[in-house]
């Protein structure tokens, strides 16, 4: 048993906390659970397939996110991806996102998809997800697409959900862009193009942690407790950390259960997410579809609601897929059933040929993985928010700050915050 003093603690060195380590420098240190940083934005080599958790893909709302990410990569090392991804919907393709690509179905099915999106009523204010989806896109639309694939993806009933639930990342589409995709595609989402590393998501990690000061990290060391009041922490070694300041990037509503306070405990409650099974799958030789970089599975052709094509992404010469599929939370997982059920599934649909043998394969769970925001979530999460900034604890990234959010948005957080704290405590 040891207490080591230090000026801002770190809980989580996922690409939040590192981040947080590399803008405030040798007085901070990272507290990381797991036996290697990452988090979510690690990389697996297996039998010479590369995997994440997840496809992990890099995109920019802003110049300085995009210039720190470049800047962490020798000429060469990244791949500049044009997105092409499709939706399996009736046992065919279709183009994402499905709104603005409804003159791909069957004329009947246009004809309805065009005639409710004439007719819908779109509204100032909203009072859930799903009647923002009907009010923006009509019944129809809705009904084919929107309500199940995101009913899939959450897992939860999309009514329960706040209209801002997926803020920027839900694909927005007014009646012109629906017309101008008829006459050409033109994409405009988030994420049309994309980096990916040729070393998978992980490679910004190793190139992060090339840069961090000596000794900054703690691998295999999860923070247990915290007592506030004495700014004191405590690891799973029975180690003690004296701090000044503490940021948290680790899952906010199991922090919030180590500070001791039955009004955080109570509040941590209000905090829902899904989880995420991730399936990452090598095979023989290439799929049919070479030019695929996912699919979104809307029905019930298979449990996952995504799949994903890492070699058509890189240009690898084996198929390695990813298989995302999601489950409520605390939901018991059989991992070898899903695979099974996977397998099947993508054979069944003609993904993977039937001679084409699974080589490698890997199961990882992401809990939580989809933060759900419900109409209180905002509020909830401000007032955890504030009440913890009054201890000195400040907390950040997709979980610690209970958000839907990219890698660029927790870059972005985790500076700015350190920029603040330098401005107030030296
Ligand atoms: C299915 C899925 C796909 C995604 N795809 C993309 C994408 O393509 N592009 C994109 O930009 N974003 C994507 N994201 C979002 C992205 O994963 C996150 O925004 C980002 O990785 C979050 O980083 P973080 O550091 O905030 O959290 P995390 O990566 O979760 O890091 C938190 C760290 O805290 C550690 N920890 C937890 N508890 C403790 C404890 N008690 N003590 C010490 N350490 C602890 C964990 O081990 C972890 O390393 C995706 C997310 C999901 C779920």
């Amino acid at each position: 048993m040891s207490e080591k003093h230090v000026k801002t603690l770190i809980v989580g060195g996922g690409i939040s906390g590192l981040c947080a380590a590399l803008a405030l420098g040798p007085d901070s240190m990272i507290l990381e659970k797991e036996p290697e940083p990452g988090g979510y934005c690690r990389s697996i080599r297996q039998d010479g397939f590369l995997w994440d958790f997840a496809g992990h893909f890099f995109h920019f709302r802003t110049d300085m996110g995009r210039q720190f990410f470049l800047s962490q990569f020798k000429p060469g090392e990244l791949a500049d991806v044009q997105k092409r991804c499709q939706i399996l919907y009736r046992g065919r393709r279709i183009d994402y996102p499905f709104q603005t690509h409804i003159h791909q179905l069957e004329k009947a099915e246009l004809i309805d998809c065009l005639y409710d999106l004439f007719h819908r009523r779109p509204k100032n204010h909203y009072d859930s997800f799903l009647e923002l989806l009907a009010g923006s896109y009509g019944h129809a639309v809705t009904e084919k697409f929107l309500r199940p694939y995101n009913e899939k993806l959450y897992a939860c009933d999309l009514s329960t959900l706040d209209p801002a639930a997926m803020g920027r990342f839900f694909p927005a589409a007014d009646l012109q862009d629906i017309i101008d995709n008829m006459k050409g595609s033109c994409d405009r989402s988030y994420n049309s193009r994309f980096f990916y590393p040729k070393g998978g998501a992980g490679a910004l990690i190793e190139a992060l942690c090339r840069r961090l000061y000596p000794d900054t990290l703690l691998t295999g060391r999860e923070l247990v407790a915290v007592d506030a009041e004495h700014k004191l922490a405590c690891d799973n070694q029975g180690d003690y950390y004296r701090y000044e300041i503490l940021i948290n990037s680790s899952p906010l509503h199991r922090f919030l259960r180590m500070l001791d306070k039955p009004a955080l405990t109570e509040m941590a409650k209000r905090l829902r997410c899904n989880q995420v099974l991730v399936l990452n799958l090598g095979f023989e030789r290439k799929a049919p579809d070479r030019e695929l970089h996912w699919l979104y599975v809307p029905g019930a052709e298979a449990d996952a609601y995504r799949v994903g094509f890492y070699d058509n992404v890189l240009n690898t010469d084996r198929a390695s897929l990813y298989v995302e599929i999601s489950f409520p939370e605390g939901a018991q997982i059989d991992k070898e059933k899903e695979l099974d059920l996977t397998l099947r599934a993508l054979r069944r649909q003609g993904l993977i040929q039937e001679d084409n043998a699974l080589l490698s394969h890997c199961a990882l769970l992401m809990d939580p993985a989809y933060v759900q925001l419900r109409h209180d979530t905002g509020k909830t999460v401000g007032e955890i928010r504030e009440a913890l900034a009054g201890m000195d604890i400040f907390s950040i990234g997709r979980y610690g700050g209970w958000r839907y959010c990219s890698m660029e948005d927790c870059m972005l957080e985790a500076f700015s915050l350190a920029e603040n704290l330098k401005g107030r405590y030296t």
